[in-house]
């Protein structure tokens, strides 16, 4: 297993593809002014450092986990995979606070889509003016339309394995590749979904349905959110940081910023980073932040300084405010017939009738649902901790195990800005103050969830399942708390990621999202940083920058 030792170093960092493997890689020193420095290797750092590394600027990515190597450190063990998840002390409060950890952000090279589920949706077109076409949360300052080339780009670098007419949205281009044959636990919701009336798809997911270089397909083992071993996973791991690698970006694993540093004209100087049991700075032209919407909010706001005393990029007072997350209620029904639904990706079917039907609901918002496939210990934990079983009568639900199918939606949630991250008194092991993530729900959330649940137990009905029982406590992708938009007094950044306040400061992760729509983000938050890529060097090219 890996150690505290970083393996990028001395000019050469991991080849994801090989055991032992290196790929060369470009090294900078600290005192080089290298144009950007990326904190958070993830969905929207890797995504940027690519492409901005691939447009001819010098980049560092900062990255405070290890460089995984997929044949070497995974392996198809749900206990020993809990190492890939973000599980650092963070404080948790509001009337339904947030579960942490494996629910929500990775660390480590790649970020969370390492242990993602590889759902790649993208938004409804309407949600990008959701407050002016649909009446409530926030516009977005872009339109799908200035979107939808950058989500062909990403789809078309994840090679996103989708069905040949997908059966919402506007008319699109084809997925690369072929979808994946539906597993058992999929056909229930498409069965479901044909009793009642509604469209169903074969979920478009970021692993491959037949070779891609050295990416084997998929083998449909089911370890997809304890890091894919085989590497049939295309995530940010094993898409943008070799491509990044190969244009020259050198990538710092088990490097933790701590700090931006400003200068004395109210610029980005650089990053005060930790590694190797030692303090280090790295000079940057520009510096961007890309580490979830939990550690970037708070990295801004634990860089505070004289010029900037509440924060960097803080002046609107919005930073870590309007939290949002995709509320996940369950629905779980027994069937007659062996569903065995831990094989396979464990999302393989899908239904966003809700994100696009706006009659008949009760609330505002949208939400997607998917089948399900939690592996043994996760469902364990679902029973356990939903239902109150234990002992014997934990044991006699696992025997169902076998013959179980549920639902989980992607549920809206609005943002307020009550929700949010703040700093806590308590500090971590480097001496920085932790995050406090605040949440709760609205009246609205909890009719949007309770009118999921009820139509999710309908159609498992309709599919033939019985012993139908909920659950209501989970959530995933947080988002929003550095958000973007067309004015510097209510929001964070512009509709490029730059700060309004320091305009060498950049922000390109899910903090953006202005709202959270009805679908999983990371196929959105790689849209928007190959976009962002774009913008940046077209300010370059008339001096902008
Ligand atoms: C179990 C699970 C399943 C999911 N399934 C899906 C799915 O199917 N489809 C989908 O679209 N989304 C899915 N998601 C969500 C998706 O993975 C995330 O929303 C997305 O990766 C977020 O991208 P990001 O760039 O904001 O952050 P991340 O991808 O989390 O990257 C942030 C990176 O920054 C690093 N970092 C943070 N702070 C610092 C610091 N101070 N210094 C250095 N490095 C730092 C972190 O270590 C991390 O590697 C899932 C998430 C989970 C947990
Ligand atoms: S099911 Fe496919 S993507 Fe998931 S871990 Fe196995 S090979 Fe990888």
């Amino acid at each position: 297993m890996i150690d505290d030792a970083p393996r990028a170093t001395n000019g050469r960092a991991p080849d994801v593809f090989t055991p032992g493997g290196w790929s060369p890689m470009r090294q900078y020193a600290e005192r080089d002014l290298v144009d950007f420095v990326i904190i958070g290797a993830g969905a929207g750092g890797a995504a940027l450092g690519c492409r901005l590394a691939e447009n001819g600027f010098s980049v560092v990515i900062l990255e405070a986990g290890p460089f995984w190597r997929p044949l070497d450190d995974f392996v198809s063990d749900e206990l020993a995979q809990q190492n890939l998840y973000w599980t650092d002390a963070r404080i948790i409060a509001g009337a339904d606070p947030i579960a942490l950890g494996g629910n929500n952000s990775g660390r480590g090279v790649g970020g969370s889509t390492v242990h993602y589920s590889m759902i790649a949706l993208r938004f409804r077109p309407q949600w990008f003016k959701s407050r002016s076409l649909l009446g409530y949360g926030f516009d977005w300052p872009i339109s799908y339309e200035e979107l939808a080339p950058y989500y062909e780009e990403a789809e078309e670098a994840l090679k996103v394995a989708g069905p040949v007419n997908y059966p919402w949205g506007p008319p699109r281009r084809r997925y690369p590749y072929r979808p994946h044959e539906v597993n058992a636990a999929g056909l229930v919701l498409a069965r479901g979904a044909e009793k009642l009336g509604i469209k169903w798809a074969a979920t478009p997911l970021t692993t491959v349905s037949a070779p891609r270089g050295r990416s084997p397909p998929c083998v449909y083992r089911g370890f997809c959110n304890y890091g894919c071993s085989t590497n049939a996973k295309q995530s940010a791991l094993t898409v943008w940081i070799p491509r990044a690698l190969r244009a020259g970006a050198e990538v710092r694993d088990l490097a933790m910023a701590g700090r931006i540093e400003i200068d004395a004209k109210g610029l980005a100087a650089g990053v005060n980073y930790r590694r190797e049991a030692a303090w280090r700075f790295q000079r940057a032209r520009d510096v961007v932040v890309a580490g979830y919407a939990i550690e970037t909010p708070r990295l801004l706001l634990n860089s505070a300084c004289p010029l900037f005393p509440d924060g960097l990029a803080n002046r609107s007072g919005l930073v870590g405010t309007h939290l949002t997350t995709h509320a996940g209620p369950g629905a779980w029904a027994t069937f007659d017939e062996e569903i065995r639904w831990y094989k396979g990706p464990p999302n393989m079917a899908v239904t966003e009738h809700w994100n696009y039907a706006d009659e008949g609901k009760d609330f505002v918002g949208a939400y997607a649902f998917m089948s399900q496939g939690p592996l043994p210990m996760a469902w364990a934990q679902t029973v356990a901790t939903s239902r109150g079983l234990w002992g014997r009568s934990l044991r006699d639900e696992m025997r169902k195990y076998n013959h179980m199918a549920g639902f989980v939606p992607v549920g809206e949630t609005e943002p307020r800005p009550e929700n949010r991250v703040s700093l806590a008194d308590e500090t971590d092991r480097f001496g920085l103050r932790i995050p406090k993530v605040s949440f709760s729900y609205s009246e609205n959330d909890k009719r949007l969830q309770r009118h999921a649940v009820r139509f999710m137990s309908d159609m498992l009905a309709a599919a033939g399942g019985y012993d139908i029982w909920t659950n209501y406590k989970d959530t995933s992708h947080l988002l929003g708390t550095c958000r973007m938009g067309g004015d510097p007094e209510t929001s964070v950044v512009n509709a490029d990621g730059r700060s309004w306040d320091i305009p060498n400061l950049w922000i390109c992760d899910g903090s953006l999202f202005p709202t959270c729509g009805g679908v999983n983000p990371s196929l959105t938050i790689q849209a928007l940083a190959c976009r962002m890529a774009d913008r940046i060097s077209t300010l370059a090219a008339s001096g902008q920058i």
